[in-house]
């Protein structure tokens, strides 16, 4: 049994996890209630020790133990603190920021794992400084926006269109890329779970910069093919610091074939409502991360049979033409996955594309790059050669 001396506050929301805590002996406070912020409650041990109480808001779920919140002190102390996931177990490596932009992963020194629990048990150094704590890099809602609009300053030919609902009521947005002379058509999706920030918000991000590069390439491409992107499509979910779900409780990303939800519906009418003004899909990227990423999710060897090669072509550049390599995994087109629907619905390839939780930023996103120029080559070529 664990003994603690108080338990100090809790408090929450339908709408947000809010969570305050004053321990006004030590003057230290824990604070949760930032969009993306996730810690359930605290409690008070001893000699400057805490236990952090973190649940996901909805069960069943993966092991995707997501934490974020900030501590303050108001003078400088070092803490011991528990992450304690109830039954699950200890994943991420926290992440340290003071402004939210730039973090640095905990020092080894300050970190120790409890295998038999599955708790961590962290060592922080406080001031009155806000020092905040998550599992990733925070990436709320208003983070991907804001990135949206300096993407739009840039490009203005992008529109950045509510085309539906959050299940919170929230506008959901596709930025669209398009022309009226141009059929062919790729779409992204990203961030379909809440904490898969490397995949689903740096790579998507690094990505999709590189299809609007001043390079001659990049704009080959954006005058040979619409760009229909999804960039956050679980808004809810990165707000409320879910672990895997959106606002009802659903993983999003096994709803591609029922679509009971507003964010999946979106994307499905968006597309077809695109599809029966004459675009043609091609190729669809949805980005995630896995704790054994990176790997792209691709087609089962009957399917690629009936394809027009991109994928395997695509890989073949990459491998030839960049330092990465590909580890391609085979998955069955009857999973209610995203890019399964657009294989599904529209015969064209797509991809789930896995970052890893811990790979190096800089590199996740020089892979990003690497793979969005040489797409643009693959497609540019196939469609010289008459071959999309
Ligand atoms: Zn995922």
């Amino acid at each position: 049994m664990i003994s603690f001396l108080k338990r100090i506050a809790f408090l929450s929301s339908t709408i947000l996890l809010i969570y305050a805590c004053n321990d006004v002996k030590n003057n230290v406070t824990f604070d949760a209630s930032f969009k993306g912020g996730r810690l359930d409650s605290v409690l008070f041990l001893k000699n400057n020790s805490y236990r952090l109480l973190i649940n996901p808001a909805f069960e069943p779920v993966n092991k995707s133990p997501y934490f974020a919140f900030s501590v303050t002190s108001s003078t400088p102390e070092t803490i011991n603190v528990v992450l304690d996931y109830g039954k699950y177990k200890h994943r991420y490596i926290p992440k340290l920021s003071t402004d939210k932009k730039n973090w640095r992963s905990i020092e080894t020194k300050n970190i120790s794992m409890d295998t038999m629990s599955g708790n961590a048990n962290l060592k922080l150094h406080i001031s009155s400084q806000k020092l905040f704590v998550a599992a990733q890099e925070i990436e709320a809602s208003d983070d991907t926006y804001l990135w949206v609009d300096k993407m739009i300053a840039k490009h203005p030919k992008i529109k950045k269109t509510v085309t539906g609902k959050t299940v919170l009521k929230k506008g959901n947005y596709c930025l669209v890329f398009e022309s009226d002379t141009i059929q062919h058509t790729i779409v992204l999706v990203a961030r379909q779970h809440p904490p898969e920030i490397p995949g689903g918000t740096f790579s998507f991000k690094a990505f999709f910069e590189e299809l609007f590069a001043d390079t001659d390439i990049a704009k080959e491409f954006r005058n040979s093919f619409n760009i229909y992107t999804f960039p956050l499509l679980n808004p809810d979910g990165a707000d409320l610091g879910n672990w895997r779900h959106n606002a009802n409780g659903v993983d999003l990303n096994r709803d591609w074939m029922d679509f009971t939800q507003p964010e999946t519906q979106m994307v499905k009418n968006v597309v077809e409502e695109k599809v029966s003004t004459g675009k043609k899909i091609q190729f669809a990227i949805d980005f995630h991360t896995s704790y054994n990423g990176p790997y792209l999710l691709i087609l089962d060897s009957i399917n690629e049979i009936k394809t027009k090669k991109i994928i395997p072509d695509w890989i073949n550049n990459i491998e030839s033409k960049s330092k990465f390599k590909v580890e391609a995994r085979r998955r069955s087109q009857e999973l209610p996955y995203c890019y399964n629907y657009f294989i599904n619905a529209f015969g064209c390839e797509a991809v789930t594309y896995e970052e890893g939780d811990e790979v190096d930023r800089q590199l996740i996103k020089e892979r990003a790059k690497a793979y969005a120029l040489n797409l643009m080559k693959t497609m540019l070529t196939k469609l010289k050669n008459n071959e999309l």
